[in-house]
């Protein structure tokens, strides 16, 4: 029931994740990470890393854990996050609406940087994270490297007063590697295999 009101996307766990496939995670750090100390302490995860190698899947995995402890979780994109804002404030509801997403004691921010933010999206989502800030925990998935966050946000101004409060209590993971997708793909024969990158 708790899961279906966080309204994550599918159903994933931790057991259903491959490590075998993605070396650059540590499978005994996303255990300790499924104890949720850190929602409890209000920290933040970031999940970088290119499309395709498990953020989503690990972002709900993670959130579904943080339900089993008995946090508050909502899971939402950050293209839906901003347009809700954005289409507040036009209404003259965004105090409302920033309390909603202030809320859970777990918000899972899924796939920002997809879609560059207008200036004016940028200062909606710094509203919301200094309001979450040292409150709830913030869990954002990213397709883009933290150096690459000006870009996302438009503005370097807010870019880093947004990534000085993300960063001071998160652990960022980065996950590198083939799109997990692919992966299954090319092994059922349906893609070519990857070409091998040659360094001589
Ligand atoms: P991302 O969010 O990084 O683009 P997803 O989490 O949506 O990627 O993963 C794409 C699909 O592949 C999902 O169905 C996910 O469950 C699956 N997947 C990705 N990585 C793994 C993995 N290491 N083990 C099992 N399934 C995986
Ligand atoms: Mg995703």
């Amino acid at each position: 029931m708790a899961a279906r009101l966080a309204k994550f996307p599918f159903v994933r766990t931790l057991e259903d994740f491959d490590f075998t496939a993605q070396p650059a995670l540590d499978p005994k750090h996303l255990r300790e990470l499924a104890l949720c100390r850190w929602v409890g302490n209000g920290d933040g995860v970031l999940l970088l890393g290119p499309p395709g190698v498990g953020k989503t899947h690990l972002a709900v995995a993670l959130g579904r854990a943080a339900i089993h402890q008995g946090y508050s979780v909502l899971f939402t994109t950050a293209t839906a996050l901003v347009a809700g804002l954005a289409k507040a404030h036009g209404e003259g509801r965004l105090e409302d609406r920033l309390t909603h997403w202030a809320k859970p004691k777990l918000l899972i921010i899924d796939e920002l940087g997809y879609l560059p933010f207008e200036p004016s999206a940028a200062h909606l989502f710094f509203h919301l994270v200094s309001r979450r800030y040292e409150r709830g925990s913030l869990m954002i998935t990213s397709n883009r490297s933290v150096g690459e966050w000006d870009q996302v946000f438009g503005d370097p101004v807010v870019a880093t007063a947004i990534l000085d409060r993300l960063l001071h209590h998160s652990q960022v993971l980065t996950i590198r590697g083939e799109s997990y997708r692919l992966r299954e793909k090319r092994r059922s024969g349906l893609l070519k295999p990857a070409p091998v990158s040659s360094t001589e």
